[in-house]
C-alpha cells in the first residue's frame, strides 16, 4: 500500500543515544545510532521504498521521563522539540512532530505542550511512561490528581497523547530478577504501559475529560486480549471497583487508539479489530528498533479488507492527528 503514515517513529539527540542502546545487542549499536540520528537521508529512502508517505516523529525513550532533575528534563524536552521542529520544517510533507514533555511537573508540561502545538505546529505529544521527579525512586503516573490540569489542556488543544513504554525502575522490577530477558520490549514494556493505561481508565479521568485521545502502541500492549476479563472480574469485586463511571472497555473503545508498532502479527491485528474496530487502529513501525520493510511488508500483505487497510494504514491517522491527507 502506498501513502502509509507511521506514528511511533523515533529519533535521538547525541546526548540521549545511551537511553536506546541497551535495547539492542552490542553488535547493532552503530547501526542503531546511525538510524536514530538520521532523519532526512536513510529514513526517507526507506519510506519511499516501502510506501510510507509520512512519519510523525518522536524523541527516544526514556530520555526526558528519566531525568529526575525537573529543570534539566524541561531543558531536554525543549531542545528535542526545537530540533524536531527544524527537521520537520525541511520536509513537512513527509514529517510531522509529536512533542516530548517534562511531565515531572504538570505546569511545565502544559507550557511545553502549548508551545509545541501553537508555535511549532506539532500534532500531539508522545511521552515515555511514568516520570522520575526529584529522584529516580519517585515514579509519577498520570492518573494522579495533580495531572488533571494537564489532561484538561490536552483536551482543550484537542491533540492526541501517545503513551509510549519504558522499563520499570529496578526497585519496582523484582518480578524480573533473574529473568532480565523479560525486560524491555520482550515483556516489561507492554506490562508497564498496559497497567499505566488501566490506571488512567480506572481513575475517572475520562469521565472528567471525555474527549481525551490516548494512543498506545504494540497492538495495544496486550489490552485487547484481556479487556473482557478485566471488566468481567472487576464488576463484582465492589470493594475494589475502579473509580470510572463506565466500564474499562467503554473507555478503551472511546478514548484509546492502538498502533501496530513493533507487533507485526495478523492474528493479533484481527483480534484488535474485533475488540475496537478498524477505525481505532493505526499503522506504525517503531523505527529504528524495528525495520520499516518488516512492518510494511507484513501490513501490505495482511489478510484484511482493502478498506480497512486504507483506514489503518493512512486515513485514521490523518483524521486523528488532523494531517489533512485524504
Ligand atoms: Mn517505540
Amino acid at each position: 500500500m502506498q501513502g502509509k503514515i507511521g506514528l511511533e517513529e523515533h529519533f535521538a539527540l547525541r546526548e540521549t543515544l545511551g537511553d536506546s542502546l541497551p535495547f539492542v545487542p552490542p553488535q547493532f549499536a552503530d547501526e542503531l545510532e546511525a538510524r536514530l540520528l538520521d532523519i532526512q537521508d536513510m529514513r526517507l529512502k526507506l519510506m519511499d521504498k516501502h510506501g510510507m508517505e509520512m512519519m510523525l516523529l518522536s524523541f527516544n525513550a526514556p530520555a526526558v521521563q528519566a531525568i529526575a532533575d525537573v529543570k534539566k528534563a524541561d531543558e531536554m524536552a525543549r531542545r528535542a522539540n526545537d530540533y524536531l521542529a527544524e527537521e520537520v520544517a525541511k520536509r513537512p510533507d513527509r514529517f510531522q512532530g509529536l512533542a516530548a514533555l517534562p511531565l515531572q511537573d504538570p505546569d511545565l508540561a502544559i507550557r511545553e505542550l502549548q508551545r509545541c502545538v501553537k508555535d511549532l505546529g506539532f500534532k500531539g505529544s508522545l511521552v515515555n511512561g511514568f516520570s522520575n521527579a526529584g529522584d529516580m525512586e519517585t515514579c509519577l503516573y498520570y492518573d494522579l490528581p495533580q495531572y488533571l490540569p494537564f489532561w484538561a489542556e490536552c483536551e482543550k488543544l484537542d491533540v492526541p497523547f501517545y503513551l509510549h513504554p519504558r522499563n520499570p525502575i529496578d526497585s519496582w522490577a523484582q518480578i524480573y530478577k533473574g529473568a532480565e530477558w523479560l525486560l524491555g520490549p520482550t515483556w516489561a514494556f507492554g506490562q508497564e504501559t498496559a497497567v499505566h493505561s488501566l490506571r488512567l481508565m480506572g481513575s475517572g479521568l475520562f469521565d472528567k475529560h471525555p474527549k481525551l485521545k490516548i494512543v498506545i502502541g504494540h497492538m495495544g500492549e496486550g489490552l485487547p486480549f484481556s479487556m473482557w476479563r478485566v471488566d468481567n472480574r472487576n464488576l463484582w469485586v465492589n470493594s475494589k471497583k475502579h473509580k470510572g463511571e463506565k466500564s474499562i472497555g467503554y473507555y478503551f473503545q472511546n478514548n484509546f487508539w492502538i498502533t501496530t508498532s513493533g507487533n507485526f502479527r495478523t492474528q493479533a491485528l484481527i483480534n484488535t479489530m474485533l475488540e475496537v474496530g478498524a477505525d481505532r487502529i493505526l499503522f506504525s513501525t517503531d523505527w529504528p528498533f524495528e525495520n520499516i520493510d518488516h512492518a510494511c511488508d507484513w501490513f501490505d500483505a495482511a489478510t484484511i479488507g482493502e478498506e480497512d487497510r486504507r483506514k489503518i494504514g493512512r486515513t485514521n491517522a490523518s483524521k486523528l492527528f488532523k494531517l489533512g491527507l485524504d
